[in-house]
């Protein structure tokens, strides 16, 4: 037999070592979904696109935490200033700028992790390993007052071989644990989120912190 949206949901909460957070991804899903997740005590929620975070986060209690994990335009940060719990998918210093100006007028600082480019596939958005680099020397990214950076995202291939998604986990791991040892505020340093619905496991085996799963507690989008 199948288990309910709340029985995926403890088992998988079960399976996870006390050091790995959980992102609900309820993206495509509809609140009375969402709201057995909550009622089954989980309030912590993944969206990719802006309009649907702001939609569901209207209906749903003000304790729910919102992190945005999909690609974010400049002009959609002002919907989710206000009240984002994270932002996952970071890829340039301008949009962090423009983060951290929309953060100053609501007198709060954002966390944001770097979104980084591991998967082969030309499709993925983040950063190589060498923008980042130069975006976190930057004198710019010094000056920024209202995000605070927390670490970093990845989106390994999608594919079947378990030995090329490992790989760009290490990958991830070694950046992220270099970036932690060489930067000033290094004590902020404590997000690494990798791995969904079909690589999770791996990705906690290879260092994350931070899972997003969506599929494997609501069933197929
Ligand atoms: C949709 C999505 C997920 C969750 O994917 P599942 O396969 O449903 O677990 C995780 N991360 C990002 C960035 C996503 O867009």
């Amino acid at each position: 037999m199948e288990l309910s949206i709340a029985g995926q949901l403890n088992k998988i909460k079960q399976s996870l070592p006390p050091q790995v957070e959980l992102v609900v991804v309820t993206k495509t899903h509809p609140v009375e979904k969402i709201q057995e997740v909550l009622d089954a005590g989980h309030a912590v929620f993944g969206e990719n696109r802006v309009q649907e975070m702001v939609d569901k986060a209207a209906q749903l209690p003000d304790t729910v935490q919102w992190h945005l994990i999909g690609h974010l335009q400049t002009n959609k940060i002002k919907y989710i200033a206000a009240f984002v719990h994270l932002i996952h998918s970071v890829d340039s210093l301008y949009l962090l700028q423009e983060i951290n100006r929309h953060a100053e007028r609501h007198k709060r600082t954002i966390n944001c992790l770097l979104q980084v480019y591991i998967a082969k596939e030309e499709t993925k958005f983040g950063l190589s390993a060498e923008e980042l680099n130069e975006l976190l020397i930057s004198d710019e990214f010094a000056e920024l007052r209202h995000v605070r950076v927390i670490g970093l995202m990845g989106m390994a291939s999608n594919v079947a071989d378990e030995g090329i998604v490992r790989d760009e986990f290490k990958q991830l791991k070694k950046l992220f644990d270099s970036c932690k040892m060489e930067l000033s505020q290094a004590a902020d340093w404590k997000t690494l989120s990798m791995g969904m619905s079909s690589d999770y496991r791996v990705a906690i085996e290879e260092g994350s912190t931070l899972v997003r799963i969506g599929s494997a507690i609501f069933g197929n989008r």
